[in-house]
């Protein structure tokens, strides 16, 4: 028989946006019952991996134990989710233990879908095939950079919504910066193969981004999906509209295609396309009052970014504890997001946003103007950044992070 055990709240998934939101609610109220539920040993800063896969952090640096983030208030559940019945209220996890919620916050991330390329998984981490997507890979970029003198180099980015929309052309930005510090940038092909059509979603950063594109030399090409590998021939397959092109390479970054959490997907909690359906405001539920949601798996049509957990964690937060005090839900989530792209060793350009493409700077222009590519922004990307992850957002300390429509 099924063993059921209760909660006042539930938060599914301890990555950077659940442990950020149950440091948020402990902050508001000490003393609440919070469960995660995370099967993972392992804590990763995700935003790390492109400087592993540029040579510039080791990927230890981007990896701490699940525990040292855990707050000591919280019961950390080391399971899976295996499926939510919201018209219960209760989670069951993958030992067949149920557990019953008050409130339950889902934060299960996205799921990196390798399998729809053909011939991909099998070869991923040889035959120069890379991603700075996982990080075990990440440091074979770096590897594979400092291996390549000449030949042809495939960066990919797969349809919309992905985490980070900028890391596959980082990637390829941060190796150029190398071949080029390298002398050898003017024997190696490099083309960006584009399924989407426009380099960068938010137009304002295009012009400086389409200076390295020109500076490096890059083939862009937009509408162009890679479907298929074949590592050991070195050969990549690209569906466009003219048909399927193929492409041989030395090098070849892959950033895989992205789904819905695969559990939350095949809930009730899951909007068609397999996210988290919930207000893009008050991250409540469109249909179940007493569950959020937050970060990569959820509904909201922002960049799917740390930088917008580190806004939307207090504002589930507020609105979770509101929920549960049957008050109103006063804070909003504007859409914040965030994406430093390292157009080149020790320059970045800092495309920070929100909700219709709207520019969101933290910064006054005078200082550190997002535009255009900065010693600034890279200083904050690789120096500041990481210390306000692990100190800040993952400890209720809400730098910048102030929700909308609170006092
Ligand atoms: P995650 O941090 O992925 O956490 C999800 C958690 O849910 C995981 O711990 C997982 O184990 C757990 N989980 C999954 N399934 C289950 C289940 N069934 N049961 C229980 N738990 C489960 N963002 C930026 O702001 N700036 C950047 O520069 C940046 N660069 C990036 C570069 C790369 C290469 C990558 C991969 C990402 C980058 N991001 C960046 C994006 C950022 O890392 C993510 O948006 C962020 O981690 C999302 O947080 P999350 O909590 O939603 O998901």
């Amino acid at each position: 028989m099924t063993e059921t055990k209760k909660h006042q709240i539930v938060i599914a998934g301890g990555g950077s946006a659940g442990i950020a939101t149950a440091a948020s609610l402990l902050k508001r109220r000490a003393g609440l019952d919070i469960a995660i539920v995370e099967p993972r040993e392992e804590h990763y800063y995700q935003p790390g991996w492109t400087m592993v896969g540029g040579g510039v952090f080791v990927k230890e640096e981007t990896c701490r134990s699940e525990a040292s983030v855990m707050p000591e208030a919280v019961t950390w559940i080391k399971q899976a989710v295996r499926g939510f019945d919201p018209e219960v209220k209760t989670v069951d996890l993958a030992d067949g233990t149920r557990l019953a919620y008050d409130l339950l916050i889902v934060a299960m991330g996205n799921r990196l879908a390798w399998e729809e390329v053909e011939g991909l998984e099998e070869t991923l981490g040889k035959n120069g095939v890379t991603s700075n997507y996982r990080y075990d890979l990440a440091p074979y970029t770096w590897e594979l950079v400092q291996q390549t003198r000449k030949g042809r180099a495939l960066f990919t980015q797969p349809p919309m919504p992905i985490k980070c929309a900028g890391a596959p052309q980082k990637a390829m930005y941060l190796s150029c910066s190398e071949w080029e510090k390298r002398g050898v940038l003017g024997d190696i092909e490099v083309e960006f193969h584009n399924q989407g059509g426009v380099l960068f979603g938010v137009g304002d950063y295009v012009p400086a981004l389409m200076e390295y594109i020109e500076r490096y030399g890059v083939d862009l090409n937009f509408g162009s999906n890679l479907v298929r590998v074949d590592g050991a021939a070195k050969t990549a397959w690209f569906a466009t509209e003219d048909g399927e092109v193929e492409r041989t390479f030395d090098m070849l970054h892959v950033c895989p295609p992205q789904k819905g959490n695969a559990v939350v997907a095949a809930s009730a909690l899951a909007n068609e396309a397999g996210y988290a359906d919930v207000d893009q405001h008050s991250l409540q539920h469109t249909r179940y009052p007493d569950v959020f949601a937050l970060g990569d798996c959820s509904s909201t049509p922002n960049a799917k970014t740390m930088a917008a957990a580190r806004k939307q964690a207090p504002v589930a937060a507020v609105n979770a504890l509101a929920q549960l005090d049957g008050k109103p839900m006063a804070a909003q989530y504007d859409g914040y997001g965030s994406c430093p792209l390292t157009v080149e060793n020790g320059k970045i350009v800092l495309a920070e946003f929100g909700y219709g493409g709207v520019l969101k700077p933290s910064f006054p222009r005078w200082l550190l103007d997002g535009t255009r590519p900065s010693k600034a922004a890279w200083k904050l990307k690789a120096n500041v950044l990481p210390s306000i992850y692990w100190n800040a957002m993952l400890k209720g300390r809400e730098w910048m992070a102030k929700p909308v429509g609170m006092a």
